[in-house]
């Protein structure tokens, strides 16, 4: 379904204390409109708070990673079924920091988004291109590849997924994508995701790297563009719900 979609990556951010004070926040500071959601992707140990503090409300949650296996001797992973026991809706698979911090391939994420999808959950799959990958223009042939990955995964069921474009120069560097730049590559994602499956282009694309309230409006009025993946501005109530309403 498409619309917007706002969702915050807390990354390793937070505290019993703050975080409620945070939820609080969002919960009494979100008016639900037609065609607008709201989502928090929280660590793994505050799924529970997130669930109790936002249950009920019209804000959903997630985790943002899951294990790629659905049981067994993986010492310190998280299965998405375990996930889904908290309420989760979403889990992120595949963002740039797992990607290279992590070494997860091509494979490990499309095998994470279909461990999410066969738990219920819908993954938010992250595809981006580095600064030197841009520069070398390659932005088309890196994002093409790693959707397909997942395509070649999951199929047609493609079409459930959140797509996130997050360009790897612009997270967390202050430097945006132009919503010409953003623009162009959810128009190619799309286009892939059309070619899969006519259905699939109504998959929400979402946009990342260094969204702010001062530039989501631009970026999100782009007509493939369905809304954003936050970091570090989804840890202020204000600006997230700015972005959110944006
Ligand atoms: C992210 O974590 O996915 C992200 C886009 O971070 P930031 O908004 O801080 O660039």
């Amino acid at each position: 379904m498409r619309g917007k979609l706002v969702v915050g990556n807390w990354k390793m951010h937070g505290g019993l204390r703050q975080n409620d004070a945070l939820f609080a926040d969002l919960r009494n500071g979100w008016a639900p409109a037609e065609g607008r959601r709201l989502a928090v992707c929280v660590p793994f140990p505050y799924l529970w708070q997130a669930q109790a503090a936002l249950s009920g409300s019209a804000i959903a949650w997630g985790a943002q990673n899951i294990s790629e296996h659905a049981t067994g001797a993986f010492t310190g992973e998280v299965s998405a079924a375990m996930v889904a026991e908290f309420g989760c809706r979403y889990v992120i698979v595949g963002h740039s920091e797992r990607r290279t911090l992590f070494a997860e391939s091509d494979a490990v994420v499309a095998a994470k988004a279909a461990a999410a999808m066969a738990a219920g959950l819908t993954p938010i799959v992250c595809v981006g291109e580095s600064l030197q990958e841009r520069e070398a223009g390659s932005t088309e042939a890196v994002v093409s590849r790693q959707l397909d990955a997942v395509v070649a995964r999951v199929g047609r069921r493609i079409a459930e997924t959140v797509l996130a474009y997050e360009p790897v120069w612009a997270i967390g560097t202050g430097l945006t994508a132009s919503p010409d730049q953003a623009q162009a590559v959810h128009a190619l994602l799309r286009a892939r995701l059309h070619s899969v499956d006519a259905g699939a282009a109504d998959a929400p694309v979402l946009y990342g790297g260094s969204v702010k309230a001062d530039n989501a409006r631009a970026l999100f009025a782009c007509p493939d563009v369905d809304g954003g993946l936050v970091g570090g501005a989804s840890l202020k109530a204000g600006e997230f719900l700015e972005i959110a309403s944006a």
